[in-house]
């Protein structure tokens, strides 16, 4: 995990334990997949996120479609009450506008590579930005779809960092139906990011190092 902890910068320590599962079909993951994953719709060209402040929100704007959206089990991501793994994707950085009460976001954790942004007052994190242009997903922001009132957000891909959700307090016996439950829901739970992204990282440090051709 040497790479990854240098990517991702260091761990955190939030609790989204849960008790009791019997089956697969009960396992909750993740409130916007629990009933199903829902497909992208056609032409959609992104939409608003909001915080959960009741009066003076703070409003993204993202104005394009989402990539490689997936449920994450690590324990930086920003996750809703309750549930075990955050859900979150990327978009290019300058497709996203920080519209209204941009007064209220601050950094998290300044040290670590993804830079996440969340409001001061709701704590509901808004914008996860790199600074660091030679980090292999530099231009990429990333953000919580399900903060968006709009439907038809690219859907959920992979499960990533599945383990870790033990280091948010889950039960290690219950790691095989959480990892049923997302195959049930038709994609792959895996312990790292997926496969595409991997290799786009590995791709990226060999680069750096010359072992590839820039
Ligand atoms: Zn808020
Ligand atoms: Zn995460």
């Amino acid at each position: 995990m040497g790479l990854l902890s240098r990517l991702f910068g260091g761990d955190g320590g939030n609790t989204g334990a849960v008790k009791a599962a019997p089956g697969p079909s009960n396992v909750k993951i993740h409130p916007a997949v629990d009933n199903g994953i829902k497909p992208a719709k056609p032409g959609f060209s992104g939409g608003t996120l909001r915080c959960h402040c009741k009066t003076n929100p703070v409003v993204v704007k993202v104005s394009d479609q989402t990539a490689h959206n997936h449920v994450c089990g690590c324990t930086k991501c920003w996750k809703p009450k309750g549930a075990v793994f955050s859900q979150v994707a990327v978009v290019g950085r300058d497709k996203v506008q920080v519209l209204e009460n941009g007064d209220k976001l601050h950094v998290i954790d300044e040290s670590a590579a993804i830079r996440r942004t969340a409001c001061r007052e709701c704590g509901v994190h808004m914008i996860g930005r790199i600074e660091d242009q030679g980090h292999p997903f530099h231009g990429l922001d990333f953000i919580h779809t399900e903060l968006s009132p709009d439907a038809g957000w690219s859907p959920v891909e992979f499960g990533a960092f599945c383990s870790s959700v033990i280091e948010s307090g889950v039960e290690p016996s219950r790691m095989p139906a959480i990892r049923a439950r997302i195959k049930e829901l038709g994609v792959e739970p895996y312990d790292c990011l997926s496969p595409p992204l991997m290799d786009a990282i590995a791709t990226h440090v060999a680069k750096a190092k010359g072992v590839l051709p820039a």
